[in-house]
């Protein structure tokens, strides 16, 4: 029997396996945080854990040898009680409609946390960008956004680059609804895009950089009893597209010796540190950074288990679950990638004492010079790339103190909680564990949405 709303509110809900799908976790995560928060409404936990649009699109795509074939693409909104939805398109072979579900519920609490004025949206067309040209991608594209319509718009949901879109992806979408939307300044409809079609400077770099911040400033706080900076850290990176590679460039900048970097064709490792930069001149000219000289070749798998002071899954989801976590070496993990660790790896990690920055913290640089971009759009204004840089950090920084003073309350209130919880629920209501970080990051965003979301009201 479904749980009525009243039940799912005090129920800690059970830890879902590693083949639940990825918009199950992302409730699993939203609704065991909620714990946490006593005073949260019932009608809200069962509002924010809803996506309020889900809009399938088929279409045909001209093929370069004149087939058609049929594509399939999502947009998803989950919330817009904080701004309209933001978040990014992807165009991958595994696209499914449950993840762009939880991607969406992400984008949500990502804008929360860092106080941009967005909810949360994604998008996402099933198809291998790998294997099409680029006219067959561009048709692709347009098709796709043609038939979203005035689903999108530069005041209802924005979208932006995600896994295999890029700023010239962006750039046909603006091009696309600029043509369907004549007369008017529609560059705020859609961020990443060129810095010549109103793009803003170090958007591309935002995210690699955002998570740098987030890392140097938790390690300030503490995260790692023994280590205050980045300088002289080992690290590892999973992933050595946008995310990575900007990582792993600024880290190496800041001292940090990058032992391994990955992308989908394998891994390099090498005890005594990468150049990233020369790793980035290699996969420029062979397309990976597999066989780099001087490096010992590994799997994805076993870059994740690596001796290293910290890890950084910067490629897809479900990377860390309950199969590897207990092999892991790091010290702390910082999430690049959305999703890339399972409920169930959490626990391993939470119980082994290896703090986890979360994705939702972690990784809301991109989105955060997203809202820059299109604040510069609507302004027709272009900020110069320190200025972005500048703003980012504070707003990472901001975020990261946000999320981590959260932690602490959380862990120092933990019978307050627990006595609320049943004072309001009865003496037989579960008590809610000792927290980690993702919890708390949760615990601000969701609260910073229902406080916005009990201001407004419940439509009518
Ligand atoms: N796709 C990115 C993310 O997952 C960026 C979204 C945006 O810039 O709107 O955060």
């Amino acid at each position: 029997m479904k749980p009525t709303p009243w039940q799912q509110r005090w129920a800690i809900p059970p830890t879902p396996s590693d083949d639940a799908d990825l918009f199950e976790i992302a409730r699993y995560q939203f609704v065991s945080a909620a714990q946490y928060i006593p005073d949260l409404r019932e009608g809200m936990l069962e509002f924010l854990s809803h996506c309020v649009r889900t809009v399938t699109v088929e279409f045909p795509v001209e093929m370069d040898d004149d087939t058609v074939e049929m594509f399939v693409g999502y947009r998803v909104l989950h919330s817009r009680v904080r701004g309209p939805g933001k978040g990014g398109i992807r165009y991958h072979p595994e696209v499914n409609e449950a993840e762009v579900r939880a991607l969406a519920a992400w984008m949500t609490w990502k804008c929360a946390i860092v106080d941009v004025p967005f909810g949360g949206a994604k998008g996402g067309v099933v198809c291998n960008p790998k294997e099409l040209s680029q006219s067959v991608l561009r048709r692709i594209t347009r098709r796709y956004i043609s038939e979203l319509g005035d689903l999108i718009g530069p005041h209802t949901d924005i979208p932006a680059p995600d896994l295999y879109t890029d700023e010239q992806t962006m750039a046909w979408i603006y091009d696309t609804y600029d043509m369907l939307h004549p007369g008017r300044n529609n560059l705020p409809v859609v961020t990443g895009k060129p810095v010549d079609i109103g793009g803003s400077y170090g958007r591309r770099e935002a995210t690699g950089r955002g998570c740098v911040f987030v890392l140097e400033r938790a390690l300030a706080h503490g995260v790692l009893p023994d280590r205050d900076t980045i300088r002289g850290a080992t690290v590892a990176i999973q992933g050595f597209g946008n995310v990575g590679s900007v990582a792993a460039t600024l880290l190496a900048a800041r001292d940090a010796r990058v032992v391994a970097v990955s992308d989908s064709r394998g891994g390099i490792y090498n005890e005594e540190g990468l150049d990233p930069e020369a790793v980035l001149e290699h996969k420029r000219r062979t397309g990976s950074v597999a066989e780099f000289p001087g490096a010992k070749t590994i799997t994805n798998a076993e870059l994740l288990e690596l001796p290293c002071d910290i890890l950084i899954p910067a490629a897809f989801e479900k990377q860390i679950t309950g199969a590897n976590a207990e092999r892991v070496q790091a010290r702390l993990i910082v999430e690049a990638a959305n999703g890339p660790l399972t409920p169930l790896a959490d626990k391993v990690l939470h119980d082994r004492g290896i703090p986890v920055l979360p994705d939702i913290l972690a990784n809301a640089g991109g989105v955060t010079v997203s809202y820059f971009e299109w604040v510069q759009n609507i302004e027709n204004e272009q900020w110069p790339e320190e200025e972005v840089n500048a703003k980012l950090r504070i707003k990472m920084e901001r975020a990261t103190d946000a999320v981590l003073r959260s932690y602490k309350d959380l862990d120092a209130n933990l019978e307050q909680i627990n006595t609320a919880r049943r004072q309001y629920a009865g003496d037989d209501v579960e008590p809610v564990p000792k927290p980690d970080i993702r919890t708390a990051a949760y615990v601000v965003a969701i609260t910073r949405v229902a406080h916005v979301a009990m201001e407004r009201g419940i439509w009518p």
